[in-house]
């Protein structure tokens, strides 16, 4: 369906998945712009602005460096404000002097200057004071977006129905859906908003409730065929291949994962464990009981370097053992892929350690009986059900790092069964953790102390872009340490080249470097020895469960490493975030802070988490509504007849389970 009459409009919308009018009104805003009018002009650093004036000077733009920056004067009552935007590229062309504008920005004290954020032409006043903001690809502005959402309500006109059955939409005072997606879209309160988004929430997660109770139904009716018979006490060969014992809590787990692949069901089990727990010998212990059982396994993880690192371990360990392991990734050349696939279908390969390129269509396996999933909530719900769906008889592991509380575990898994690794396999394990200004000179000395000890660092930044001098992105801080350590220092960000990031991450891994400046993209998984010093620069900009994660990378030998987390303002709340680190190395206890920090009722109910592909439900805030819901969920699969807008919504929820979309 043609969505707009422009083909270059079309192709943005499609490149954003948007195909019809309901795909368009079911996108909803990430943030919401309060544009009523700020009173008081004493502001201070900072401080959020919102004004309306005219523009009182002709605009000058000028691009010094990469970026562009603009600057004008703006009369409100009298008084003149200078306003600063930077990589406001189309400002000129938009605006001109005279034009009357609404202006959101911010303050900065020291320049004496308004910083642009968001402006709209005209008054906002006898409009909603709420300005929805909507995440859209380069080309594709808000505004065009919202007209789109528009029009997109009058066509749907009549036509947006309940999937909610009626006796819960009375018992929870829920509006109708219609209503909950105008309110949602253009609020005239902040009250509209919550409204509306409580629809949307509960939706998505009764939608989702349902769908993992009746995978959990099914899976427990499926019934694998006669293996051989296993136990942990037959895999001592594995164990006495390992550099290391098992520490008591990695063996209890492993035995209950082995005991449960000895059920005459699929097993289909999470492995939470915090990060530096130990998951990974655990999985090679499930895939070498496997082997005994005379099945193929494969583990799959999110990135390249991380699976050629599984690999790379699981080699050490199984060709002792005389057991043949590969690696297939996406960049492995035709003739070496073709020869692995021929190998994985002959059966001559016992396990295969790779990406995603390991469920593609053309791979096939002879017998695959254990699939292991690294870091699971990387790849989403919907692709989990498709991989468990690569063999019949297949059990499937996950494995995450991602620790939530067990209440809420149990409402997100209510598929899965869950084990956990409590404890570190170090008792001694020690970072030191600071918080340090970012011009503190104990930085470079204690990169230089590293260096000459022949130990490695990870310089962690917020951004990647360019802003000004001062700012804390890949491209600045990157660049000075360059400059400072010539030959010593790799780059990693989101927006390299595939081939670019792996270049990097191998020169680290194999100490050709010794300090890597990255994004958070390193936050996964990647195990570097000798790396015992991390600088997170402008910590306070990260959520605390991603700290905990990236300050997990140093310190994996035991060797003393230290942990500094740059903040240079002096707000104390973030300095109390930051705290709870410098206090805790507990990931359970780091996640209940962040909650509690948090807290609920933020404005925007999209993934800030970053933890799961929920459209509008967030973790850490809506645990609440998850529980309702799964209750709500049991209760209809308990009921013996359905009403008719029950039974809608459990075929609608059959449907999608069968379309392998668990999250709609
Ligand atoms: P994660 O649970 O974060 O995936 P890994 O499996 O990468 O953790 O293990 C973290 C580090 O601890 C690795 O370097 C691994 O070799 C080491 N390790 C795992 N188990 C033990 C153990 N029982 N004793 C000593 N070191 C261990
Ligand atoms: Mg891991």
């Amino acid at each position: 369906m043609k969505l707009s009459k422009s083909p270059r409009i079309n192709s943005l919308l499609y490149e954003m998945g948007f195909y019809s009018w309901l795909d368009i009104i079911n996108y909803v805003p990430y943030r919401y712009d309060d544009l009523s009018l700020t009173q008081n002009f004493n502001f201070v650093d900072k401080q959020k602005v919102v004004l309306y004036g005219v523009i009182a000077s002709e605009i000058d733009q000028v691009k010094p460096h990469k970026i562009t920056i603009t600057k004008f004067d703006l009369l409100v009552d009298k008084k003149v404000f200078h306003v600063v935007g930077f990589n406001r590229t189309y400002f000129n062309k938009a605006f001109k002097v005279g034009d009357f504008i609404t202006l959101i920005g911010s303050y900065n004290k020291e320049h004496n200057y308004i910083n642009l954020i968001n402006v709209k032409k005209g008054s906002q006043e006898d409009k909603s004071p709420y300005l929805s903001n909507y995440h859209l690809v380069n080309g594709l502005s808000v505004t065009i977006f919202s007209n789109l959402v528009k029009r997109a309500f009058k066509e749907l006109e009549g036509k947006i129905y309940d999937d909610i059955p009626y006796y819960l939409l009375n018992k929870h005072h829920l509006l109708h859906k219609q209503e909950a997606l105008t309110k949602v879209h253009f609020p005239q309160t902040k009250d509209d908003i919550k409204e509306g988004l409580k629809y949307l929430k509960y939706e998505e997660a009764l939608k989702f409730s349902l769908k993992t109770l009746l995978i959990k139904n099914e899976n427990a009716k499926l019934t694998k065929y006669k293996k051989e018979p296993i136990d942990i006490d037959i895999c001592q060969d594995f164990l006495n291949a390992l550099p290391f014992k098992l520490s008591k809590d990695q063996y209890y787990v492993g035995k209950e994962i082995i005991n449960d692949m000895n059920q005459n069901t699929l097993m289909y089990r999470l492995l939470q464990g915090d990060v530096g727990s130990g998951k990974t010998v655990v999985a090679f212990l499930a895939l070498y009981a496997n082997k005994l059982r005379g099945d193929q396994g494969v583990l799959m993880a999110p990135t390249d370097a991380l699976a050629r690192q599984h690999f790379k371990n699981a080699l050490e360990i199984f060709s002792k053992l005389n057991i043949k392991v590969e690696l297939l990734v996406g960049s492995i050349n035709k003739t070496k892929r073709k020869e692995i696939l021929d190998n994985l279908k002959d059966g001559i390969i016992d396990i295969l350690i790779g990406t995603h390129a390991v469920f593609s269509k053309d791979v096939i396996y002879s017998k695959l009986g254990l699939a292991i999933i690294d870091e699971q909530h990387r790849f989403g719900v919907n692709q989990r059900q498709l991989l468990a769906s690569k063999g019949n008889d297949t059990d499937l592991l996950m494995m995450s790092a991602t620790p939530i509380p067990r209440s809420l575990a149990l409402s997100i898994y209510g598929d899965l069964d869950i084990s956990s690794i409590k404890s570190l396999p170090f008792s001694n394990k020690k970072i030191v953790t600071k918080i340090v200004k970012s011009t503190d000179e104990k930085i470079f000395s204690g990169i230089d102390y590293m260096i000459k000890n022949n130990r490695q660092i990870y310089v962690i930044v917020p951004t990647i872009e360019y802003d000004n001098e001062n700012d804390f992105s890949i491209e600045n801080i990157g660049s000075k340490y360059l400059l400072k350590y010539p030959g010593r220092v790799a780059i990693l960000h989101g927006k390299l080249k595939e081939e670019e990031k792996e270049e990097s991450l191998k020169k680290f891994y194999n100490h050709e470097v010794d300090i890597l400046v990255s994004t958070l993209v390193v936050e996964v998984g990647i195990d570097v020895k000798s790396a015992s010093f991390m600088i997170i620069y402008n910590a306070n900009e990260f959520g605390l469960a991603s700290l905990h994660q990236l300050r997990g990378r140093i310190g994996r030998d035991g060797y003393p490493s230290y942990c500094f987390l740059t903040y240079d303002g002096d707000d104390k709340s973030e300095q109390d975030k930051l705290n709870v680190l410098v206090k805790s190395f507990d990931g359970f206890y780091i996640a209940e802070e962040d909650l509690k920090m948090r807290g609920p009722g933020q404005l925007s109910g999209l993934r800030q988490s970053g933890l799961s592909d929920f459209k509008f439900l967030n973790l850490y805030n809506d645990i609440k509504i998850f529980q309702i819901a799964r209750d709500d969920a049991k209760d209809i699969l308990k009921r013996k007849e359905y009403d008719k807008n029950v039974y809608y919504l459990i075929n609608k929820c059959q449907k999608e389970i069968n379309d392998k979309k668990i999250i709609s």
